[in-house]
């Protein structure tokens, strides 16, 4: 370790130990590939057990386990391994989960993270996310999610999961006829782009790039950045599968990874890369300025909505995208339809997962009615995820769009997918709880006001670059505007280095206009602290 990180130690000794098995348990995972073949035949398999997959998961988490918090729940709900067989029997597992969410078996994420009580009727737990670790699961890479504070431990995947997810990631490039493109992710340092790297190395030819916007080298970063990049490089090394080391493409700056599309291109091959949208509009901005026609190059985004002036911004570069949906902790969730009614329609990949909606149920447990309440169905996903609330909502379509990844069987399919609590900006998710406490007691005391004071607006503008806009009531007097960004930035900085890690991504990729005005209430008349302003996306 240099000298310059002698300030800033690993962590934790877990985390040392973690490093360890993560890397013993590597090359044999990159030693192992996956064809379409054999991808298209386990996915099969896993579509025909979804229920038997899903009573062995909730016999261990729940019925082996009955002082775990699903053990509790069902036993709050009064249903048992036979009452849940019969349910599900004569319902359908869809039908079974919907019972089950009728009965309070159901977890926000509010109630996972430990910010909120779960209460159902007469029962009262305090969850945490370790209460939902999958006991059939085995553990070897670490991740983090969330700008959090409160250092909450990383949480661990198996290496099976990763697999299955490069399986499902294979059948999405396969059915746009893209199996064996060039591969490279352009993500900040951090478990995500672990990940991807990881399911990259599964198939195909070997990841070509990682371009990232933060570098991990960088001294004032908490090395773990730099360690879990060195044990992935070590990783491939052994395992004769080398994997890429970073290069440095900032959303002002893209003209490396321009520079290897253009080269993929003139060799006849097909480019592919994964980052989130607005990083895909800074792309195509650059191109068109350079003169560049990606023509025959793709992308998958994630991390935020694909909006319609994003998608024109990309695609007027030549540049095809298609969106993907998932999160960090359940790993991805929809691909891209190919014949969309709306620009964000994804196919729900119904072998990794089940899902239901509360409708009217919902709002009487303060849940919209089209939130998207999910069930791991994989044997090795990292969380027993159980009628589970991620905080986002969406559109579902069971109609027939006819296209390849309809016949894969992954219906049916969600389209205008938002969030309703989480803050994203430039595909970078934060802790809500942080934004809040910013809003409601940084910004104030240092500038004036009060609580309903400060309000973030996520925009964009006509070409779809993200713009943020802390809008602040006129009654804050002597407001020092120039100082409130950088206020603003290095607060949400402070904490987790995985929030450091974010901030410097969202400071170098979204600027923070200030705006005065009173607040933009909710339909209802609420205050909220982050305010979505919505263009149509018809
Ligand atoms: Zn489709």
């Amino acid at each position: 370790m240099s000298a310059s990180h002698a300030g800033t130690p690993l962590r934790s000794a877990p985390a040392l130990a973690h490093g360890a098995r993560f890397l013993a348990s590597l090359p044999p995972y990159l030693r192992k590939r996956i064809d379409v073949a054999s991808a298209r035949a386990l996915h099969e398999r896993a579509l025909a057990t979804r229920e038997n997959r899903f009573f062995e998961m909730v016999g261990a988490a729940a019925f082996d386990r009955p002082q775990s918090l699903l053990g509790r729940l069902f036993r709050h709900a009064g249903v048992g391994r036979g009452e849940l067989h019969g349910l599900v029997e004569r319902e359908g597992l869809e039908g079974a989960l919907k019972a089950l969410f009728r009965a309070g078996v159901y977890i926000t994420v509010d109630e996972f993270k430990g910010r909120a009580p779960l209460v159902r009727g007469s029962l009262s737990l305090d969850a945490t996310p370790e209460s939902l670790r999958n006991p059939l699961a085995r553990f070897h890479v670490a991740a983090q999610s969330g700008g959090s504070r409160s250092k909450a431990p990383p949480f661990l995947i198996d290496l099976a999961y990763v697999r299955a997810s490069a399986n499902a990631f294979l059948l999405h490039l396969d059915a746009n006829g893209l199996a064996s493109s060039r591969k490279a992710t352009w993500e900040s340092p951090g478990a995500g782009c672990r990940f991807r790297l990881l399911k990259y190395a599964c198939f195909g030819p070997r990841p070509d790039a990682w371009f990232t916007p933060v570098d991990p080298r960088d001294p004032d970063l908490d090395p773990i950045f730099l360690w879990s990049q060195r044990a992935m490089r070590a990783g491939g090394f052994i395992a004769r599968a080398p994997l890429p080391s970073a290069t440095i493409a900032t959303r002002d700056d893209p003209s490396p990874i321009l520079a290897w599309i253009q080269s993929c291109l003139m060799a006849g091959e097909v480019p592919h890369v994964h980052t989130q949208p607005t990083a895909l509009v800074a792309l195509a901005i650059a191109a068109r300025k350079a003169g560049a026609d990606l023509t025959g190059a793709f992308g998958t985004t994630l991390g935020e909505p694909t909006t319609v002036a994003r998608l024109a911004t990309i695609e007027s570069c030549g540049l095809k995208a298609f969106p993907r949906y998932g999160t960090i902790e359940a790993g991805p969730i929809g691909y891209g339809c190919r014949n969309p009614t709306e620009v964000d329609e994804v196919h729900f990949i119904r072998d990794l997962h089940a899902f239901i909606q509360p409708g009217e149920n919902g709002p009487d447990v303060g849940l919209p009615p089209r939130s998207i309440l999910l069930t791991a169905l994989h044997t090795a996903a990292p969380y027993t995820m159980l009628n589970f609330s991620m905080g986002d909502e969406a559109i579902v379509d069971e109609s027939d769009c006819g296209c390849a990844l309809s016949s894969l069987g992954w219906n049916p399919r969600l389209r205008h997918i938002r969030s309703f609590e989480k803050f994203t900006a430039a595909g970078i998710t934060f802790d809500d709880t942080e934004v809040v406490r910013l809003l409601e007691e940084v910004l104030p005391r240092r500038f004036g006001g009060g609580p309903a004071d400060f309000q973030l607006v996520e925009d964009e503008n006509d070409q779809g670059e993200p713009v943020l806009i802390l809008r602040v009531h006129p009654r804050v007097d002597d407001l020092e505007e120039s100082a409130l960004g950088e206020a603003f930035f290095s607060v949400l900085g402070e904490g987790s280095p995985i929030a450091q890690v974010m901030q410097r991504a969202l400071h170098g990729s979204v600027t923070l206009e200030v705006e005065r005005g009173p607040p933009h209430m909710t339909r209802s008349g609420k205050f909220t602290h982050l305010h979505i302003r919505t263009r149509e996306h018809a």
